[in-house]
């Protein structure tokens, strides 16, 4: 047997033809026994998520103004959502205590999670699986944090209890006792913490993509998905841009080796992408995937002899401090050295810091370059395989392109290459289509 934690976001369960297939992907494999839903998301592009309306609620409750509509709103969605899936199910109750509760100074985290607690109920009614309030199984600490001795021992009890459940996503509850969200997206944490305390085999997250794109499909036309990545691989394609998961919701399942398979309710035969802890996992290509961003900017230093100054960093680094700036790379060279730093975070003070800098260290040479765009070209196949880099750089240098910089993580798996922003498309088109060449 292999257990299961399924969670389902909000554009799977945005109505009843949604909800439907949701329960149709659930009742195919017995082993779907832990289901966290989502609130209803986007029906159409401007259509607004429940979560949305609840937070508007909320605020409406503060202001005096506009309330009863956009109750009426949010009545409309789930009574529209019963009755299409033909059940017998009434929510007045609940709703009406919502209402009063808002009224009456709840809390807005309280609001927003009534979203996927009036999902969870509606699903496990559509299921006849019982429903286990999030609250009374997902605590957290004073700090903030998960309290996971609590949090864990509720599920050994759950598991005892019930062999099946449907566990609303996005709260639980606070230490003082109230209902406490995760930040947005959060459900896909709540499914991870599912996923550990019930110890699952695998965790599937169904979305509406078939998995991790290779790379940002407004950059490459059509690129193909990602069968198999790892933790780490996701954690520095996330970083620098790619985007389908909460990044939290990676450290329960990863601590307890349980992979996440990304799945498109909306194209349920598709395998989608397992994320898998082992580095050493099979993988197809040298390259698992390719992200970028623009918006950097580099200060570059040059100085003879600085690779024998003892404490020059340090002097560099300690006027980036105290501005409260973090650099994201720093190549290096003998006599020379750059702060790749995000340009927003500069705040239009880029100059005067690069001077500040040059004064400290006393360089011969110092300049601020931005317009720069990084790409970041991951893959665990890289990692001790050789080639990889030389075919990268081909690529580019094959499209006209001229590397401003690259820097290798000591990983092996990560090559960064800065290029001017406006040859960032060209440079992520050539690495694509040197690796996926028959794309
Ligand atoms: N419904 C919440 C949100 O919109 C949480 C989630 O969907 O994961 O952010």
């Amino acid at each position: 047997m292999s257990l299961k934690v399924v969670k389902f976001g909000g554009s799977s369960l945005a109505d009843a033809r949604q909800f439907e297939k949701v329960a149709a992907i659930i009742r195919s494999e017995d082993d779907r026994r832990y289901v966290v839903p989502s609130a209803p998301g986007k029906r159409y592009d401007n259509d607004t998520k429940v979560t949305d309306l609840l937070y508007s609620l909320h605020k409406a409750a503060e202001t005096g103004e506009g309330f009863e509509e956009i109750y009426a709103r949010i009545v409309k969605r789930y009574n529209t959502i019963i009755a299409d899936l033909g059940l017998s199910l009434d929510l007045g109750q609940e709703l009406s205590t919502i209402r009063e509760n808002i009224l009456n100074g709840a809390s807005r985290d309280y609001a927003a999670s009534r979203g996927e607690y009036l999902s969870g109920i509606v699903l496990s009614n559509l299921l006849g699986y019982p429903f286990v309030d999030a609250a009374d199984l997902i605590f957290f600490a004073e700090n903030g944090d998960i309290d996971e001795e609590r949090t864990y021992e509720a599920f050994y009890e759950l598991t005892k209890r019930l062999d099946r459940a449907v566990i609303p996503g996005f709260y639980g509850r606070a230490a003082d006792g109230s209902v406490k969200t995760f930040s947005r997206g959060g459900s896909d944490i709540t499914g991870a913490i599912v996923a550990r305390g019930v110890n699952a085999a695998i965790y599937e997250n169904w979305t509406d993509v078939s998995g991790f794109l290779v790379t940002n499909p407004r950059i490459v036309e059509r690129p193909r998905s990602i069968d198999v990545i790892t933790f780490r691989e996701l954690r520095e394609l996330a970083y620098m841009g790619a985007s389908v998961l909460h990044e939290d919701a990676v450290f329960p399942v990863k601590a307890a080796n349980i992979p996440i398979n990304i799945r498109n309710t909306n194209e349920p035969d598709h395998p989608g992408t397992l994320i898998v802890n082992n580095l050493r996992a099979a993988s197809s290509s040298p390259i698992t995937g390719i992200a970028g961003k623009r918006g950097f900017s580099i200060i570059h230093i040059e100085k003879d002899g600085m690779n024998k100054e003892v404490g020059f960093t340090r002097k560099a680094l300690s006027v980036l401090e105290q501005h409260n700036i973090s650099f994201e790379h720093l190549p290096s060279g003998i006599d020379t050295m750059g702060f790749i730093i995000q340009t927003d975070s500069l705040q239009g003070q880029g100059e005067a810091i690069t001077r500040e800098i040059g004064k400290a260290v006393n360089a011969d040479e110092i300049e601020l370059i931005s317009g720069l765009a990084l790409i970041a070209v991951v893959g665990r196949g890289m990692i001790r395989a050789k080639g990889t880099a030389a075919r990268i750089f081909n690529a580019i240098s094959r499209a006209n392109i001229n590397i401003r910089m690259i820097d290798q993580g000591s990983s092996e798996m990560n090559i960064i290459i800065g290029v001017d922003e406006y040859d960032f498309r060209s440079a992520v088109n050539a690495i694509y289509a040197e690796f996926f060449p028959q794309d």
